[in-house]
């Protein structure tokens, strides 16, 4: 809050929460969807868990997206997109720095230690893919309900492993997973260029979800990420590319390709390093895209005296 203020942000907790993705997004939608979606709440939360997630509670359905899924995108962008300028290294530190989020072993500080310093123009870049993914990921949580994914009788009470709280979630298909990503995108009455830069962003960070897939399947191969209900992150890019059509069909090849060799290049280096430095993914605190003293990371600073 302190770090927001200084930079003249509005630094009320309320403030930090943003429904613009959802409202921008309900806003594209025929207006009997409109209708259905009024029965369903919405907001973001902060929580460690970098998701989105639609439930049922005692005051009807809610959908929610956690605010830690931002800084997963973010720096899975910096490792994903190929800037200029950015060494191999840096983009390497920045895949961990997203893993680590999703693992939740990555203090949530990012507004007080941004992690290193990222070039003004290269963080906007990164930056602009997000809200297009945030409406994507309201899209496909508000396509579960509208396609009637939803019914009462596919309630579960889901123990969770965290909080060991009983929460009740829906008990969903592949098949439905897929339809729902189909729906998120193709329902908007929207040209094909809106559409587009929303697909483009959904396969940057279905990209990213791949390499946290892969880590997860190095580290705990004993406890497949697939006992979750979601379909794998590569079966589901396949899908949207097979089955979207926009006039833009050359550039959301190339952003698909591109992608998948970036996830290809990094799963060998990524299982070599968890083999040798598992001890990262097993401890919370921060991790920093260079060592202190260089252009990536800015002076050394210290806890208490730099940081408050
Ligand atoms: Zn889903």
């Amino acid at each position: 809050m302190r770090q927001r203020r200084k930079l003249g942000k509005k630094y009320a907790l309320a403030s930090m929460f943003s429904l613009k993705h959802y409202r921008d997004y309900k806003m594209t939608l025929p207006k009997a969807d409109r209708r259905a979606l009024d029965q369903v709440t919405y907001g973001d939360i902060f929580t460690s868990e970098a998701n989105g997630i639609i439930f049922n509670s005692p005051f009807g359905r809610i959908v929610t997206i956690s605010q830690s899924l931002r800084y997963f995108l973010q720096f899975s962008h910096l490792a994903l997109l190929r800037f200029d300028g950015v060494p191999e290294y840096v983009r390497f530190q920045a895949l961990l720095i997203a893993l680590r989020v999703m693992f939740q072993y990555e203090s949530l500080d990012f507004d007080a230690d941004p992690r290193g310093i990222i070039p003004p123009a290269i963080l906007r870049r990164l930056l602009r893919l997000i809200p297009a993914q945030l409406e994507f990921i309201a899209g496909h949580e508000f396509a579960h309900h509208l396609l009637g994914h939803l019914s009462e009788q596919r309630l579960q009470l889901a123990l969770s492993e965290d909080t060991k709280a009983v929460l009740p979630h829906y008990s969903l298909s592949e098949q439905e997973e897929l339809d729902a990503d189909l729906c998120a995108i193709m329902r908007p009455q929207v040209d094909d260029d809106r559409r587009t830069i929303m697909l483009n962003g959904v396969l940057i960070w279905l990209a990213a979800l791949e390499l946290y897939q892969h880590a997860v399947e190095v580290i705990r191969p004993s406890v497949p990420w697939r006992a979750k209900s979601h379909p794998s992150a590569r079966d589901r890019h396949s899908h949207l590319v097979r089955n979207i059509e926009t006039k833009h069909v050359t550039a959301v090849r190339s952003i698909s390709e591109s992608a998948m060799s970036a996830v290809e290049t990094f799963k060998p280096v990524l299982t070599e390093y968890l083999g040798l430095n598992i001890e990262h993914f097993e401890t919370y605190g921060s991790m920093y895209l260079d060592a202190p003293n260089t252009s990536w990371r800015g002076p050394e600073m210290t806890d208490r005296v730099d940081y408050w």
